[in-house]
């Protein structure tokens, strides 16, 4: 009786849209553990060489998963590989699980377990979130050797037996790369949070997703039906008949309102009372430029150059840059490209640059604090941005300033470089605009300050939300306390577009508040005159400006600047609209 009662449970919707079908519950593959057995001298020798072959095997495997994902989703998603691919080259564990089995002669299968535990461990307590969401690489490479070693069964997203939807503990990036449309409606899990690959993944392959959800895999049972809404988060189990005709519904009007996207591909973002925004992309590699074109997108707004010296052991060269720069400068023109100086440091990392240990990688040594340190890398990336403006309309932005000397530093870093070039007699930019983000409190409480020193500002809310209201971005826990409505970045925000128009530069939005439509009616309020989010978001937020009034809106940020509670000001904005975009929480 109480199994088929309908419960439903509230996590972090990663992944939009809305699936309905039968449970396949996961085993969680993460809790195997190989039986340990007692070896003799004479068998060192054999455990040795299965041990080779497991990896050699699974290498086999996951290059062949790299080439499946690299044709499906790009080389940015394939990428993961080739992190598991690094870490299964480790000479390291190698050695570390050589001398387990010669050592304490023990069977290679609980030796090599032991092994990446240790490893594991040491991920758990470095007080990086970005090497502890890496844990769940290492454990799926991990599960891939022991499998090759024989005898365990691997808990597969590829055996689920006729469409359904999938619930785990956690699911690895790998594994949803591995999902199939068709046969996987949608996944939900315990753990998870919004940065993750598996998110990432997820929403590249159009698979509704729900995660963060703590105890969905004590709830469900086999036989139970479940409704996925990944936009909204929530997952119905054993709905009642109304609301599996209510999610019936929903699907329709998504692909309904999809089709109705594509017609306003070429129409300008502008309001109903004549307010035009640009409405730009945010990419992370020159493979991105054909959907920025098929977005209806005016540009890129945010290229995150840091993914050039990421997954690699060396670093990129000047011509490398030169070329990937240029690809999309070419492909994008005339529109502008807004070139970031790579952001390397807090989540997103490379191990060849030494730089030591931190407590607070968000808080350290990273973006542009690394490039005024590290003038040789800057200077090479520099060079290159400059040498590939000439083929399009280049726009160039510092990422993470938190003071003005360190733009003024870095401009003057420009100019020689500029000078340089000229002196080399080489073809370069010489006439472009310079902006900042906006993404530290202090640059935001600082704004009428830089504005003498810049020709633009881009508000990066993914970071500013963080170090504003102290919440880590990728730490699931606190996910409920990272909000975008909140009165303190909304006067940030606010305060960020009224001082850079007072000193006539203009004012964007690049972070990942801009990617929710609904905040569409907050930011058009508040005068922002671009907006950049990825291009799969781009049509439908063009839809939502094409809507709103542009005096309303203004008239709507007098009124929730009033409010002090978040949820309350997010749902007012949700509400209102709603009444112009039906499909918003669904799509
Ligand atoms: C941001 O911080 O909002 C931003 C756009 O940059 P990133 O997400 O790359 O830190
Ligand atoms: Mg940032």
């Amino acid at each position: 009786m109480s199994k088929l009662q309908e419960k439903v449970f509230q996590g972090i919707g990663v992944s939009p849209g809305i699936a309905m079908g039968p449970v396949f519950i996961l085993p969680q593959s993460e809790e195997y553990h190989p039986v340990e057995r007692k070896i003799t001298d004479s068998e060192v020798a054999e455990e040795l060489r299965r041990f080779l072959d497991a990896l050699a095997k699974t290498k086999e495997q996951i290059q062949v998963l790299r080439e499946r994902t690299l044709s499906r989703l790009g080389v940015d998603h394939a990428g993961i590989f080739d992190a598991q691919l690094m870490i299964l080259d480790d000479e390291q564990v190698i050695q570390d699980v050589r001398e387990v089995v010669a050592t304490e002669k023990k069977n290679v299968d609980a030796a090599f377990y032991q092994t990446v535990h240790r490893y594991l461990h040491l991920l758990y307590g470095s007080g990086n979130e970005y090497l502890a969401e890496r844990r769940a690489d290492i454990t799926d490479v991990m599960n891939r050797v022991l499998e090759n070693l024989g005898g365990i069964e691997r808990s597969d997203v590829c055996k689920v037996p006729s469409p359904s939807i999938i619930i785990a503990r956690d699911i690895s990036p790998s594994d949803t790369a591995r999902m199939e449309r068709g046969k996987v409606l949608g996944f939900a899990t315990d753990a998870g949070s919004q940065s993750s690959h598996t998110a990432i993944m997820a929403k590249a392959l159009g698979i509704p997703a729900v995660v963060g959800l703590h105890q969905i895999t004590m709830m469900v049972q086999g036989g139970d039906v479940l409704v996925i809404d990944g936009r909204r988060g929530t997952v119905t189990i054993n709905p009642t008949k109304g609301a599996l005709e209510r999610g019936r519904a929903e699907l329709r009007r998504i692909e309904a309102y999809r089709d109705q996207l594509s017609r306003f591909r070429d129409l300008p973002a502008e309001t109903q009372d004549g307010r035009r925004i640009t409405l730009s992309a945010n990419i992370e590699l020159p493979a991105e430029v054909p959907s920025v074109i098929e977005s209806g997108s005016e540009g890129v707004g945010l290229y995150r150059t840091e993914f050039i010296y990421m997954n690699r052991s060396d670093l990129p060269s000047e011509e490398e840059q030169f070329e990937a720069y240029k690809t999309v400068l070419e492909g994008v023109n005339p529109h502008p490209v807004i070139i970031r100086t790579m952001d390397l440091g807090g989540d997103k990392f490379i191990t060849n640059l030494n730089i030591p240990f931190e407590f607070n990688p968000s808080l350290g040594w990273r973006a542009i604090r690394f490039c005024l340190e590290r003038r040789d890398i800057f200077e090479v990336q520099l060079r290159a941005i400059l040498r590939a403006g000439v083929f399009g309309n280049l726009k160039l932005m510092y990422p993470m300033i938190s003071c003005v000397k360190e733009v003024i530093k870095a401009n003057t870093i420009v100019a020689e470089v500029k000078e340089e070039l000229g002196r080399e007699g080489i073809p370069h930019a010489e006439d472009f605009e310079i902006g900042v983000m906006i993404e530290v409190p202090s640059a935001a409480l600082t704004v009428d300050i830089l504005a003498k020193e810049v020709d633009f500002f881009s508000i990066g809310t993914n970071d500013l939300i963080q170090y504003t209201l102290a919440v880590d971005r990728v730490n699931d826990k606190i996910a409920h306390l990272y909000q975008p409505c909140h009165p303190a970045i909304l006067r940030l925000v606010k305060r960020t577009v009224e001082e850079g128009h007072r000193n006539n530069i203009w004012v964007g939005i690049c972070g990942e508040m801009a990617a929710d439509p609904a905040m569409c009616l907050i930011l058009l309020g508040m005068g922002l005159d671009e907006i950049s989010a990825s291009p799969a978001v781009v049509p439908g937020i063009k839809n939502v400006i094409r809507g709103l009034s542009y005096a309303d809106a203004k008239e709507f940020i007098e009124e929730v600047m009033t409010y002090t509670s978040p949820a309350e000001i997010e749902s007012r904005a949700r509400e209102v609209v709603r009444t112009v975009v039906p499909e918003l929480d669904v799509v």
